[in-house]
């Protein structure tokens, strides 16, 4: 079962751009957004992602209405939501827990906002029956459940139910959708299909989304663009290769799963500026790089096995786990120096191999520098 965007494709277009200037929330002493300031164009879809307590939900319950903020201001289109009550804010909500209702149809279900809520199409009021029906039709035939409108709710799958709350929130053409967590409860197969099928079906749709998950590889694969909240703040926004390859601090980095953070330095030596770790000469960086103490972030995929060429690490391997990716290789490298090692010894590099190797496997690195990124220390 797939989603069908082609349905819908003389809709495209109706999402509306989402500005936040200058947000700030607190609960008491606690400031849970800090001055966060956010634009989203017209049909982009934006991941928000950050740990646990960073934000996110008063994030999204701001937008929606949920939560009064203390300063600054939230534009849907050019109106300020400020003065809008939440049902009036035309933003379409999808949560990990769908909260269908359970004692309507899928159909029912669906209709609901086109029935009770304001539209913003149709603001002013309800819709003729008929309608109502035609734009249900239209959103079950959208994420391919077109014979369910009958049906209870219950008894769905997990992945049909997520389905029904996606038409739900789309029926009334909300300006903005916001997803929380919205395949979070799925299995990990059904988890990424939905996701990959989600983001074109809101491509198709044009439609404006935020997206707010834990889960680094969703927003990675459903975004536009992501954005990493910690303690209330945007920390990086950007582009998912981009944030992932130049996360910008250590504790993006961290967040995003790099585990690759070493202290490095860079000396201009006469003919060329030379990157080093520890006793190691990594390799040759542009010029324009000054000399002194940086951390480098290393993305696993930026090191490879060397195989006959010049090695820029010798390591040890420690573990080995098979992934999807590769093999996901463990190893520490001999014979460091104090800048290279960390307070409990040697610290562990990781990258990903082709082929299968085995604990106490002694093999040489290749770095490739253009995918290192050095943070200022
Ligand atoms: P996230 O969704 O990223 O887990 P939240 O937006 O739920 O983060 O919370 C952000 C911060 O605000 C946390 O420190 C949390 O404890 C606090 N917080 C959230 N809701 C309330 C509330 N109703 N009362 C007091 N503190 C809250």
């Amino acid at each position: 079962m797939t989603f069908h965007p082609d349905v819908a494709s003389g809709r495209a277009g109706l999402g509306e751009p989402l500005t936040l200037n200058s947000v700030t929330v607190r609960y008491g002493e606690t400031t849970a957004l800090d001055d966060l300031t956010l634009n989203v164009d017209a049909g982009e879809i934006v991941a928000i992602v950050g740990p646990s307590g960073s934000g996110k939900s008063t994030l999204l319950r701001s937008i929606a209405g949920l939560e009064t903020i203390e300063t600054g201001q939230i534009l849907l289109g050019d109106r300020d939501l400020a003065t809008v009550a939440t049902h009036r804010r035309w933003v379409g909500l999808m949560f990990q827990d769908n909260a269908l209702f359970p004692h309507l149809t899928v159909a029912d279900n669906v209709a609901y906002g086109l029935v009770h809520g304001s539209s913003r199409l149709q603001p002013a009021g309800r819709r003729a029956s008929g309608a109502v029906e035609s734009r249900v039709a239209e959103m079950l035939g959208l994420v391919g459940l077109e014979d369910f409108g009958s049906r209870p709710v219950q008894g769905l799958s997990g992945g049909e139910a997520q389905r029904v709350a996606l038409a739900r929130a789309l029926a009334p053409e909300p300006g903005l959708l916001m997803l929380d967590e919205p395949l979070g409860s799925l299995d990990r197969a059904l988890r990424e299909e939905l996701t990959i099928e989600l983001r074109s079906l809101l491509n198709e749709l044009g439609q404006t989304a935020v997206h707010v998950t834990h889960d680094q590889g969703e927003a990675f694969a459903i975004a536009d663009r992501v954005a990493v909240l910690i303690g209330g703040s945007l920390r990086r926004v950007g582009p998912p290769e981009k944030v992932w390859l130049e996360p910008g601090s250590v504790e993006v980095a961290q967040f995003l799963g790099h585990r690759n953070i070493w202290s490095v330095s860079v000396e201009s030596g006469q003919d060329a500026t030379i990157l080093r770790w520890g006793h190691r000469t990594l390799g040759e960086v542009g010029p324009a790089t000054k000399a002194g103490r940086y951390i480098a972030v290393v993305p696993e995929q930026s090191l490879t096995l060397a195989r006959g060429r010049a090695a820029a690490i010798e390591v040890v391997v420690d573990r080995v786990a098979f992934t999807r990716q590769g093999f996901e290789v463990e190893c520490h490298s001999e014979g460091d120096d104090d800048h290279a090692r960390g307070a409990a010894g040697p610290r562990p590099v990781w990258f990903l191999a082709e082929e299968r190797l085995h604990p106490g496997d002694r093999v040489g690195l290749s770095l490739d520098l253009n995918r290192l990124h050095l943070l200022q220390t």
